[in-house]
């Protein structure tokens, strides 16, 4: 822990801690994922903080993969499960009607978009994410008769085999991929408005192609913020034209709200921002209250569904339900999207000044509490061999991008007048440098993206002021350590950064 004060750890502790992670790394599965990057044992949790078995304290802005809404154990989460537990209610009924349940549709219908809201249907699916993703897919399938499904490239839907082929590392004929707007590696090297409108314009032109190799689909799914794939807003121009173009042809427009509802993003639901009304959402993660539980909420007339043609054992969890009601109806009463809106854009101001001071920063992106900060190889190493272009300044300001990239630090400086500047390649090393630097300062992040270099911030709704400090503080403190080790191209103010010495500790903000 050099240059922060490493709390006491009693030996037993220790050990205890070091016994469980060596078992788990005996016994557990190779594809286990999180427990690599974060060695840790959570033994108690509130809010914010999680508790290692070690004593260790860390701020958690991992949030189960933007699943804890309220943080860890918020009381009125716990009040609710605590609720059910005393009134002697069944935990198992398959797929019967309960009060809790009741109460659950209730709550979600109210938060749903207008034009939803009055026709919707939810079918309670399995309890993933994943689980929801192949419901919708098997409903857009059986009310049009067709099969195909359009995705998008960097998409994340899943693990099972459905959800995976409509994921971006998938090769499936049954899907087809078209490029999602994003401004630092655009696709068509102009980024903003320009590129947002050549990517619509290339999925009208895939369907309106009799020659394009893409039958007409049975829906479209698309994230309004791609979190898995590097926290990339969708313009809100972009996601009128998607549902202006898959209206205009019949095509059902799946919303996969998985990561971004409940508030994540400024709004209820992410799709608000730009009005549109989708015909199929997918919620899971925050809608459980922290336990799992998943639905799609549809447009009643695709409700062509014969009685148990999607059935499932664990679609009635009833502490998942009460959990759920209890989080969705905090995030409206005590209006934490808009906490999130104004959190979000402090947080974004802040980083892209720490972009501008660290160019191993490349870009600084997202919305609400979503947010992602992607790194680059520091200058001098492989200067101008960018991959993808970048937007230039003049498109960024045009805002068709809410939250667009904002630092021109990113960007290779070998570009010549006129043209658009290549960001540097992308940096996963160094984004695995920066999240183990963070846990060391007390701090939990992931990290994703395309090339796994985007260190991705999802803290509570419920974060405090002093705790968006804390976390920010600890962040510049691990870029700067980084950006320190990785040479003089690294950061512009290191020395500054040395003396400040960041938050650090091990204690929760
Ligand atoms: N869709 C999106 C947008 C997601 O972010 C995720 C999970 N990160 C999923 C679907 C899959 O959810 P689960 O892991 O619960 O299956």
């Amino acid at each position: 822990m050099a240059g922060h004060p490493a709390v006491e750890e009693p030996s037993a502790a220790r050990s205890a801690h070091e016994g469980i992670l060596r078992r788990q790394s005996a016994r557990e599965s190779a594809a286990r994922t999180y427990a690599r990057a974060l060695p840790i044992v959570p033994v108690r949790a509130r809010g914010l903080t999680i508790e290692g078995a070690d004593g260790r304290r860390y701020l958690d802005c991992l949030s189960g993969a933007g699943t804890l809404a309220l943080g860890h154990n918020h009381p009125v989460v716990l009040d609710a499960i605590r609720k059910v537990l005393d009134s002697g209610a069944p935990l198992h009924v398959l797929d019967l009607a309960t009060p809790v349940k009741d109460a659950f549709t209730t709550e979600l219908f109210r938060t749903l978009p207008p034009g939803l809201a009055d026709h919707a249907r939810v079918q309670f699916c399995g309890p993933a994410g994943t689980d929801a993703v192949e419901a919708a897919f098997k409903l857009v399938r059986a009310a049009t008769g067709r099969n195909g499904m359009l995705a998008f490239a960097g998409a994340y839907h899943g693990m099972t085999s459905g959800a995976l082929e409509a994921s971006g590392d998938a090769l499936d004929v049954r899907v087809a991929r078209l490029p999602y707007p994003q401004d630092y590696r655009c696709p068509f090297g102009v980024g903003g408005p320009h590129g947002a409108e050549l990517a619509a314009r290339w999925t009208q032109s895939i369907l309106d192609d009799p020659k394009s190799g893409v039958p007409l689909p049975a829906g479209m799914i698309l994230e309004p913020v791609q979190g898995e794939g590097g926290v990339l807003p969708a313009p809100d121009e972009w996601m009128r034209r998607m549902r202006q173009i898959t209206a205009d042809r019949s095509i059902p427009l799946i919303a996969d709200e998985v990561q971004t509802g409940v508030g994540r993003t400024g709004a209820f639901w992410a799709v608000e921002h730009s009005g549109i009304t989708p015909d199929v959402m997918v919620l899971s993660k925050a809608i459980g209250g922290s336990l799992p539980l998943a639905v799609i909420v549809y447009r009643d007339d695709l409700d062509v569904w014969e009685p148990g043609a999607h059935a499932g054992t664990f679609r009635g969890n009833q502490l998942a339900m009460a959990a759920g009601t209890a989080t969705m109806a905090y995030v409206r009463e005590n209006d934490l999207t808009a906490r999130a809106a104004t959190l979000g854009a402090r947080m974004l101001n802040q980083l892209r000044s720490l972009a501008r001071e660290f160019p191993v920063i490349g870009d600084v992106r997202g919305r609400g509490l979503m947010i992602g900060v992607e790194m680059v190889e520091a200058e001098g190493e492989r200067a101008g061999e960018g991959r993808a272009g970048g937007a230039n300044d003049a498109d960024r300001s045009a805002g068709l991008c809410t939250d667009g990239p904002s630092n021109a630090g990113g960007a290779s400086a070998a570009v010549t007048p006129g043209a658009v500047p290549s960001p540097r390649p992308a940096s996963p090393e160094l984004a695995t440098a920066v999240q183990r630097e963070c846990l060391r300062r007390g701090l939990i992040v992931e990290l994703g993206g395309r090339h796994a270099s985007v260190v991705r911030l999802l803290p509570p709704l419920t974060i405090t002021d002093e705790q968006v400090t804390a976390v920010l503080d600890r962040l510049a403190d691990a870029v700067a350590a980084v950006a320190r080790s990785h040479g003089p191209g690294g950061g512009r103010h290191q020395q500054q950064h040395r003396r400040r010495g960041g938050s650090g500790g091990e204690g929760a903000g």
